[in-house]
């Protein structure tokens, strides 16, 4: 039985945060009657710091919070038409092509001749089991779990599930917050593969990163050479 390694799914196997990036300037735009783009930014992070607590991660939440924050930026003056346009660009963004990141394809060939790939990402599950499906990666995966939070907690259990030690665990993704220090407090180890941009929620305890040490590679390519070595 080849050992098990965990993989996150967005901005490590695939672009996404650029999507949440490019829907953000739109509503910057939207908001230009009533606010600058730093209050919309700030009243957009507020809310979603609150709905997080809610309705999970991914962009069902996303949209809720965006319209929310349209309301109260615009002391209700917001046009219903413009509400709904807001939740269109949920809905596209949900349908947008999976753009695989530079080399995935032969880095998870590498990896899944030497390890059983579990893929582990958090969020919506139907949008993130959709994409799963629409990545063309499906068959490449041992396993796909989507966890509410990645957590200690949800960690242990998944690993528990599976009747994986996690001191024979490995990990790698694009989040510090996500993928590597709740995996190292475990007793597992992980290797941070980090994206061009980091959400502000997603921003790691600087303390908790000053106490810890792990590997960080450019490229998902590099962990199959640094595993294999
Ligand atoms: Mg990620």
């Amino acid at each position: 039985m080849l050992p098990v390694l965990g993989l996150d799914a967005d901005d490590t196997l695939w672009e996404n945060e650029e999507r949440f990036h490019e829907v953000e300037q739109r509503f910057r735009d939207l908001m230009t009657p009533w606010a600058t783009s730093d209050i919309t930014d700030a009243a957009l992070l507020a809310t979603e710091r609150i709905n997080i607590a809610r309705h999970g991660y991914g962009i069902k939440g996303f949209v809720l919070s965006m319209v929310v924050t349209a309301v109260e930026v615009s002391d209700g003056a917001i046009d219903a038409w413009s509400l709904a346009n807001i939740v269109d660009w949920g809905h596209e963004m949900m349908a947008h092509p999976i753009e695989l990141l530079d080399g995935v394809l032969e880095a998870l060939d590498a990896l899944g001749s030497t390890h059983r790939l579990l893929l582990i990402t958090k969020g919506d599950p139907i949008d993130q089991l959709d994409k799963v499906r629409r990545s063309g990666l499906a068959e490449r995966f041992w396993r796909v779990e989507v966890l509410p939070e990645k957590n200690p907690d949800t960690y242990r259990s998944v690993l528990a599930h599976y009747g994986i030690d996690p001191v024979d665990f490995t990990m790698v993704g694009n989040s510090v917050k996500s993928d590597v220090l709740p995996v190292l407090a475990i007793g597992g180890q992980a290797f941070h593969v980090p994206h061009t941009t980091t959400w502000v929620l997603e921003e790691p305890d600087s303390d908790e990163v000053a106490s810890v040490v792990f590997p960080v590679v450019e490229q998902l390519s590099e962990v199959a050479e640094l595993l294999s070595s």
